[in-house]
Parts: structure tokens; sequence; C-alpha cells
């Protein structure tokens, strides 16, 4: 059973941790910088992977500089630590972000450019069932994502994988022709969605995750 670390300064960390149980890892709620240690490359003591939650990605970036904790997340991301981010914690790990809140800090890490709010203000939250078929989603078998003021992609790097879109045409799409917005990806050991897979009881992307931490790349 992989450990993995939930942080747990503001956001849905309960959702996560129940999540994580269900896809057979062992959750323990992170707090402060001593539990993000680095040495020889690996968190010390023994977290195996980490999340950081949905909540308010400001506000998280504030505290974790406060906690002194923002340094130590940058360097285990950068070596490799197993890191899964949903809505704030994509805005986090993202290198580049539009309409980022004022004094919003990066964690960084994964190549791509976020728009934070991006399916806009008055529609709080929204939902359909995604377009993911390398999350083994199809019509028999669907991903059926709640985003709750959610980011989008907008432009995601060569070497990130995308593992899911929006269906074109559908809310937060400006005309005809709207592409799919990107709302899942992955780089190295870095896996990142606008949405909440803790939520709605479908765990493929916790299961991804901790096969992710049992086997890190
Ligand atoms: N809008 C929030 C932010 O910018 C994310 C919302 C969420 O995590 N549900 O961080």
């Amino acid at each position: 059973r992989p450990t993995v670390g939930v942080l747990a300064l503001q956001g849905d960390v309960r959702e996560h941790a129940a999540a994580l149980e269900a896809a057979g890892a062992r959750p323990v709620a992170v707090r402060r910088a001593d539990q993000l240690v680095v040495r020889d490359g690996l968190a010390d003591p023994g977290l195996d992977a980490l999340v950081l939650p949905g909540g308010e990605s400001t506000t998280m970036s504030r505290l974790l500089r406060s906690f002194g904790m923002l340094a130590p997340l940058r360097e285990l991301v950068g070596a490799g630590l197993p890191v899964l981010g949903s809505c704030a914690g994509m805005v986090l790990l993202a290198d580049r972000v539009d309409n980022a809140g004022a004094g919003q800090e990066q964690v960084g890490g994964l190549d791509v450019t976020v728009r934070r709010n991006a399916f806009g203000r008055q529609v709080d939250s929204y939902e359909e069932d995604i377009v993911a078929p390398l999350l083994g989603a199809g019509p028999d078998n669907p991903l059926h994502a709640v985003f709750i003021r959610a980011p989008w992609v907008e432009q995601a790097g060569p070497g990130v994988e995308i593992l899911a879109t929006t269906r074109a045409g559908r809310a937060g799409q400006e005309g005809r022709g709207a592409r799919g917005r990107i709302v899942a990806v992955r780089q190295g050991s870095v896996l990142a969605t606008s949405f909440h897979p803790e939520v709605g009881g479908d765990h493929r992307i916790h299961d991804l995750f901790v096969a992710m931490a049992a086997r890190p790349s």
C-alpha cells in the first residue's frame, strides 16, 4: 500500500483521502514543511506520492509560502515524486497561469498554461461525461466529471500527455466548432485534472495515480 500525502492546508482533503483509500493507498495529511523533507531525491519520511487538492489556489499558495512549504514542494516535484493536482491543485502545478490571483505563486512542474476560473464566474459548477479514451472512458463506461470554478489548460508543452477534454460545443465554449477544452494532463510523474476526481465515486484517476505511486516513472 503506497503512502500518499494529501496537502491539508485548505480544500477538499477528506474527499481525496477517501478516494485514495478506495484506490488502495494509505492517505496521510501533510501540514508541515518537515513532512516534505527531501533526501536522496525522495520524500522523507516515506511519502510515495502527494495530492494537491481542490480549494482556492491563491489562498493555498499563500499558506504554502508562510509555512515554508513552497520550496520543499518544488524540490520534491522536481525530484520526480508522483503528484496529483485537482482543480486548485492543477493551478498550483502549472508553470504558467492566466487570470492568477493577487500574489499567487506556482509550485510548477507542469509545462502548461492554465486559465484559472476558466469555466466562468456565473457558471460556478458544471458537469459532463468527458472525452477520455486514455482513461478508459467510452460510451459504455463514461467518465463523469464535476467542475467547480475550474481551470482549463490553454496550452500544453510537447512533453505533456493530454488525457481528457470536454466535448466540443458544451458549456464554457464559445461558438460553433469550438474544440474541447483540455481538462486532464500528465507529464512524467505529474498528473492534473481540472475537475474533481475525488467527487462522485469514479476512482479511475486515483487508481491511475496510486499505480504511479507504486511504480514511480
Ligand atoms: N477557482 C479555484 C482556484 O482558482 C479552484 C476551484 C476548485 O478547486 N474547486 O484555485
